[in-house]
Order: structure tokens, then C-alpha cells, then sequence
């Protein structure tokens, strides 16, 4: 834990809070295995080399990380305690973005083809068994060391909202296996169709355990391809599971080869795009899931409530967001950074670019998502929508995803706001701020 480090700064509250179950979880395995989970505070650099004085270490050993920050962090730790022979190895992939480049040696910006590179190369090397048994330090040697425990790290926030996020996780390795096995035994042969409603569970909700590492893209691509040597005789749902966990591994790929994209649109037209300037009030009740758009809504609160949101949901909160409220992508990205379990950098900035149209094989920008539209087809019978807006849980089919449009007095009665912007005009707004934008790059 490095203050000075970027990616643990910018951990968000949700996250940290994964982080410390996650941490209790490895420490119980480790020591089912005899070994202890040493934890210290400070300066990556300095802490490693008095770790390793203390405990006589001759290697050091860590998987890498795929952030400009990290990067820069390791390479001098590399540098400095080269006496250490420290060497970095791939766990968080299931292939480095370096060795998935097109032909020509440039990295990819579309993903079709990125996935049909990667597809002949799958499911990737065999992850190794963990072991069974790992040689421990002396508690003596232990007792020299000035190492915290992971209370001491202070992950927790002080008031206890996240017990009742946490109530809706197992969380660790075991946990993340047999979520996984649980997913491919049936929900992933109705994955296809499946995965766009969010009133049902459809998906394998393992993105915070990859996050985490609690499992690995390659465990995914072994246990999916059950033995076999390549992605072939996968199903139809089973296929389309793999893609979206190696779209994971494109939005990797973009942060490792365009790293100014953490900040700044891959897109440089979208450099001068016209965005609300004043966004305070409508940020704030988008947060809250108070925008009267009863789909942004369920999505806001489920955030939440349970520091996840479904994906198609993401698309049509970003898209709320950034095209109907114009306000800039990077506000909703600190917000989904904060509030996510599995908050991502890689996968967050492609998402939140890919729905402002300004990064990779993004959605064209005049491609705007109407809520109502999108609620109506993936929330067919509104039970999303009433589940967490319940001041429409008595709304009628015909109006759950535009209360807006019931009589004055009925609209009274539901004590729900107003709708922040009429639809129509924003789409029209967004468009003409496009315009302004539009030349080609
Ligand atoms: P499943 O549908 O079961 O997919 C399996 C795995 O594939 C996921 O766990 C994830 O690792 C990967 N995956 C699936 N879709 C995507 C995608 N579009 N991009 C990248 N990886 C994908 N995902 C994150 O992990 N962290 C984030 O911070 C994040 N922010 C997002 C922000 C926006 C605006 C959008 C539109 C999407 C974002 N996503 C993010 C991607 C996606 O929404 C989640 O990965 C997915 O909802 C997680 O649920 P799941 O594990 O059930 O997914």
C-alpha cells in the first residue's frame, strides 16, 4: 500500500472495500498452505528493500500491472534492486498487449479483429495448480519486520453502508470459481440474449474477482474450453462469453498502448467538444439516481445499493450522461471509479470513451441512446425499474419507462422528480454540439 502510488490512491470506496475481504480471503489461503500474508505500508521502493534486507530475500517476483504509473513504479524498482534478479510475470491477462498487435506491428483500435487474432490463440497457457504447500519465514524473522495487518490498512469506511453492499458478495477465490461454474452450467447457453436484461442474472458477474485476481482470464478460458486445445466446439453462448471477457483484454490493450486515453479522448476532435460547463445539479441528481428517468434511475441506485450495474444499463447511463446532460465522460468515470466493485481502469475509461464516441471502435456520437426506447426493449415488463425505483413500482407497462407522460394528477401522486431534461431536446442539443466537432481527424 503506497500513498504515492496512483493506482492505490485513486482506489475508489467500493473497491477498497472489496480489497479488504479479498485480503482476508488470500491471507486464509495462504495460511491453509503454512504461509503468512506480509502486508506494508509506504514507499513501494523503500518498502521492498527493507522487506527483502530483513528476510535475507535473494528474488523478487510480482505480476505486472498495465497503468503508465505502475509501470514507471516498477521499472525503477526493477532498476534499483537488480541485485534481487527481479523478474515480472502475466497474470492479469491472458496474453500481453505487446504480443497482440496487427501485422503491421501497431496496435489494434477495432476489436473485431483484435478478437479474431486472439481467438486462434485460445484458451492461452495453462495456469498452473496452486501449490499445495509454501515455505514459511520464521515467526522470529516475521517479528523484525515492520509490517501491518489488514485492518491497519484502513479499507474500511468509518459509517457501515458498505455491510449492505457487502451483503450482496462472496468474495475471494473459492467464491470466484464457483461463481464461474455456476454461470457456465446453465445461465451461458442463454447468454447471448440473456446478458442484455438486467432484470435477470444473466451474466457471470466475475469482474470484480478478475479485478482482484481471485481468478485469472485463463482459469475463465480452461474451465470454458474443458480441456480442449482451442475455442472450436464452444456454443453459441459459450463464445460470446469468451469475446466479452477478451474485450477485458482490449481495453488493456488501449491502456498500455494509448495511455494519454486514461484522461483525454483517443478521438482529438473530441478535444474541443462544447460540454456543459455548469454541472453540478444535474451531475449530482444523476448520481442519485433522481434524474426522473426511471431506467438511469435503476441503474444509479443499483450502483448504489450493490456497487455493480448491469452492463447494458452502464451504456445507457453514460449515455444519459454525457449526451443528454452533456456533461463530460470523465465526471461519470470518477463516479462509476468510486462506487464500482469492480472498478476498472482499463475497462471503465474504455467503456465511458466508448459511449462518448471518442475512443476505440467507439459508438458513432450521433448514435444516441433514447432511455425510454432502451428501457422498453431490455426492461420489458419495467421489474428492473420497480425493483429500484420503487415510486414506480404501481406505474402501469405503458408508462414505467416514461412516467413523465401520465396525467398531471396521477404524475403528483408518485412523488418521483420530473425528468431533468425533455429527451427530444437534448438529442438535438448533443447533435448540434457534434457538429461544432465534426470535421474529420
Ligand atoms: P459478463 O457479461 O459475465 O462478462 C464476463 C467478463 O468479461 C466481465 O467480468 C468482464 O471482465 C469482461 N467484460 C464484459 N464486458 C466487458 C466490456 N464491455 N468491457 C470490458 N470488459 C468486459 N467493467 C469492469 O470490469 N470494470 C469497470 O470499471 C467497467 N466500467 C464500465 C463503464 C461503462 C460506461 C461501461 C459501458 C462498461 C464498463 N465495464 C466495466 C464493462 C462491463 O459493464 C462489465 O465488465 C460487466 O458488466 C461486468 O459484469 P459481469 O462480470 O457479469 O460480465
Amino acid at each position: 500500500d503506497d500513498p504515492q502510488d496512483q493506482t492505490v490512491s485513486q482506489l475508489g470506496a467500493a473497491s477498497r472495500v472489496w480489497l479488504h475481504h479479498s485480503l482476508l480471503s488470500l491471507q486464509g489461503a495462504l495460511e491453509q498452505r503454512g504461509a503468512q500474508l506480509l502486508l506494508a505500508q509506504g514507499n513501494s521502493l523503500q518498502v521492498l528493500s527493507n522487506l527483502s534486507e530483513q528476510c535475507h530475500a535473494t528474488h523478487l517476483y510480482w505480476n505486472r500491472c498495465y497503468d503508465p504509473a505502475t509501470i514507471a513504479r516498477d521499472k525503477k524498482i526493477k532498476q534499483q534492486l537488480d541485485h534481487l534478479q527481479p523478474e515480472s510475470f502475466s497474470a492479469l491477462l491472458n496474453a500481453e498487449p505487446w504480443d497482440s498487435l496487427k501485422d503491421d506491428d501497431t496496435p489494434y483500435r477495432v476489436y473485431t479483429p483484435f478478437w479474431r487474432k486472439r481467438a486462434q490463440y485460445l484458451p492461452g497457457p495453462k495456469p498452473l495448480a496452486a501449490p499445495k504447500s509454501i515455505q514459511s519465514l520464521t515467526p522470529a524473522s516475521v517479528k523484525k519486520m515492520n509490517t501491518v495487518s489488514v485492518e491497519d490498512l484502513s479499507l474500511l469506511p468509518e459509517r457501515d453502508w458498505h455491510i449492505d453492499m457487502m451483503s450482496h458478495w462472496q468474495v475471494g477465490e473459492k467464491a470466484a470459481m464457483s461463481n464461474l461454474k455456476r454461470f457456465l452450467k446453465a445461465p451461458v447457453h442463454d447468454y447471448n440474449d440473456a446478458r442484455n436484461l438486467p432484470s435477470i442474472v444473466g451474466t457471470s458477474k466475475l469482474s470484480a474477482h478478475l479485478h482482484f485476481g481471485e481468478i485469472s482470464p485463463r482459469q475463465i478460458m480452461h474451465v470454458l474450453c474443458k480441456g480442449a486445445g482451442s475455442i472450436k466446439n464452444l456454443s453459441g453462448g459459450e463464445e460470446v462469453f469468451a469475446k466479452e471477457v477478451i474485450w477485458r483484454e482490449f481495453a488493456y490493450s488501449l491502456l498500455f498502448h494509448f495511455p494519454h486515453t486514461i484522461k483525454k479522448p483517443l478521438d482529438k476532435r473530441f478535444d474541443n467538444f462544447p460540454w456543459e460547463t455548469r454541472v453540478k445539479k444535474n451531475l449530482t441528481a444523476w448520481q442519485r439516481g433522481m434524474t426522473g428517468v426511471p431506467i438511469v434511475d435503476a441503474g444509479m441506485r443499483e450502483l448504489y445499493a450493490t456497487g455493480w450495474m448491469h452492463n447494458r444499463v452502464r451504456m445507457i447511463v453514460a449515455s444519459y450522461l454525457i449526451k443528454n446532460l452533456l456533461i463530460p465522460w470523465q465526471h461519470g468515470e470518477k463516479w462509476f471509479r468510486d462506487t464500482l466493485v469492480d472498478a476498472d481502469l482499463a475497462s471503465n475509461v474504455m467503456g465511458w470513451q466508448w459511449a462518448a464516441g471518442s475512443g476505440a471502435d467507439a459508438a458513432p456520437y450521433f448514435r444516441i441512446f433514447n432511455p425510454v426506447l432502451q428501457g422498453e426493449k431490455f426492461d420489458k415488463s419495467g421489474d428492473y425499474v420497480r425493483k429500484w425505483v420503487p415510486e414506480v413500482a404501481n406505474v402501469p407497462n405503458k408508462f414505467v419507462h416514461k412516467p413523465w407522460e401520465l396525467s398531471a394528477i396521477e404524475r403528483a401522486a408518485l412523488d418521483y422528480p420530473e425528468p431533468l431534461v425533455d429527451l427530444k431536446e437534448s438529442r438535438q442539443r448533443a447533435l448540434n454540439a457534434f457538429d461544432q466537432i465534426k470535421a474529420p481527424h
